[in-house]
């Protein structure tokens, strides 16, 4: 068979390995190229980029090394670029900090020169104009709350009063729960972070505070615009009530969705963050999209190097819930065991995965599943599903010129390992945060069915994934080959 490339390395280990992705923030903690390289050995699948922090000059170096080591153990590594949205953050404060006591009274004002200590400024021009008598005001992660109790006519500023006393600081997040605010979801530096991540190839761009579906919608049109080589995948952040409202227009304008539970928990009552992630994950799982569940899961090991008992239960459940994928922040970007928070990440979901015979949610039937209509692949995908269960076979191949038919398969949440074989590597990295399924790049463009399942099983064999015995369902997407329709093979190695 001419032209086929082994990419060997990482793949076949990994394939025997967990089936739900492992999202690693990249920060000061791990931005050495042999750090990233223990992240990956431990578990990673995807890095997220933070755009709110880090320079692109910075984001660059650690694009070249993610890519490095992915050519170098042969395991296509997909790059998450975060934009930061409309974030509200307060500016500088008079003295850096400022302790705020039950009913005292604090100003915001547009513009103060010098600025009174009772005075706040921040980075959203239009906050005065959109706050009206009555908002909830949040700062400090939550910790401290006032409500603007007057907006005098002129209209220069809102007096507020603290309710939840607190010390707030220097460049905190500010949250609105329940305010409509009129600020774009692509401020001009998304749009900045936004050229650069489509020039890099970023294989996917996280949308945050996402409101409503025409949020995406935006997105996608900027992405249009600039007339990327490749079109990222979209994640939506749902960290507001305004996208929990408008969820499912949300969760069908996009690619994938993340719970983004740390401003979640801030814009929503905290009480109800587990509920909506089990409801956000399921809604996914119908509408058959990736879903990432995010923030604060092995939060204790920043600083310890084990977690606490609650956080084990936290990934297990985020994965018995239907997680695609699970997402470290500061354990990885910023703490003091980010190799250790991976591997445990990597241990608890194993284990977790062994609790689900079949992985589809148990109470969501196949016809819940059927949000709208099987397409061919899928309806194909599924009966090779059927086939490869009943036999027990080692491993399914997707042959895949998009992704697409490996993504039908990934959703079936199979017991057996999903090997996606593609010929092109931006189409093996975004496979790469897909459950269950390990990317692997081959040039078998010009290949007939027969002949990937040869390469396969010849790969299998070195690779110690197969043995005699074995046995492995191949389909081949319609777009694969000049037939242009999806083949299903069989075959039991003598
Ligand atoms: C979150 O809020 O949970 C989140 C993932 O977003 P960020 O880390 O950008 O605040």
């Amino acid at each position: 068979m001419s032209g086929a490339t082994i990419h060997k390395g990482g793949a076949g280990e990994r394939l025997m390995q967990v089936k739900t992705k492992i999202i690693a923030t990249v920060g000061p903690a791990c931005a050495k190229p042999e750090k990233l390289e223990e992240l990956v050995k431990a578990g990673v699948d995807v890095f997220r980029l933070n755009f709110a922090h880090g320079s692109h000059e910075w984001l660059t170096q650690i694009v070249g090394y993610i890519r490095e080591i992915s050519s170098r153990l042969g395991r296509p590594l997909g790059i998450l670029g975060d934009l930061s949205g409309p974030k509200i953050r307060l500016n500088e404060l008079p003295s850096g900090m400022l302790e705020c006591f039950a009913g005292m009274k604090v100003e915001f004002v547009r513009k103060a020169d010098p600025l009174q200590p009772m005075h706040l400024t921040c980075t959203y021009a239009a906050l005065i104009d959109d706050l009206q008598e009555g908002d909830l005001i949040l700062l400090a992660d939550g910790a401290v709350s006032m409500r603007v109790v007057s907006k005098p006519l002129a209209a220069d500023r809102v007096v507020c009063e603290v309710i939840q006393p607190g010390i707030i600081r220097n460049r905190q997040g500010i949250n609105l729960p329940g305010a409509i605010l009129s600020t774009p979801s692509l401020t001009p530096k998304d749009r900045e972070d936004l050229v650069w991540a489509l020039d890099h190839q970023i294989d996917f761009i996280g949308l945050s505070f996402v409101r409503r579906a025409e949020d995406i919608e935006e997105l996608q049109q900027a992405i249009a615009d600039l007339k990327p080589s490749h079109v990222p995948q979209i994640v939506a952040k749902i960290e507001k009530m305004e996208a929990v409202n408008d969820l499912e227009r949300i969760i069908v304008a996009t690619d994938m969705v993340m719970v983004a539970r740390g401003d979640l928990g801030v814009e929503v009552d905290i009480a109800r963050v587990p509920g909506l992630q089990k409801r956000i994950i399921r809604m996914c799982n119908q509408h058959r999209i990736p879903v990432i569940t995010a923030t604060q899961m092995l939060d204790s090991m920043q600083k310890n190097s084990r977690p606490t008992r609650a956080e084990a239960s936290d990934v297990a459940n985020a994965v018995l819930d239907g997680s695609d994928a699970i997402m470290l922040s500061g354990e990885s970007a910023a703490g003091d065991y980010p190799v250790e928070a991976v591997s445990m990440m990597n241990r608890l979901a194993h284990e977790a995965e062994r609790l689900r015979v079949h992985q589809t949610p148990p109470d969501i039937s196949l016809a819940q599943v059927r949000t709208r209509a099987l397409e061919v692949t899928e309806a194909v995908t599924h009966g090779a599903g059927i086939v490869a269960e009943m036999l027990g076979a080692n491993l399914i191949v997707v042959a895949t010129r998009s992704g697409k038919t490996a993504l039908s398969v990934s959703n079936q949440r199979l017991q057996v390992p999903i090997l996606g074989l593609t010929p092109y590597p931006h189409v093996a990295t975004k496979m790469a945060l897909f459950w269950g399924v390990t990317p692997l790049i081959a040039n078998l463009t010009e290949s007939t069915p027969q002949q990937i399942l040869d390469f396969v099983v010849q790969w299998g064999l070195t690779d110690g994934v197969l043995r005699s015995g074995s046995k492995v369902v191949l389909i081949a997407a319609s777009n694969w080959s000049a037939a242009g329709h999806d083949q299903l093979l069989v075959h039991a190695i003598p």
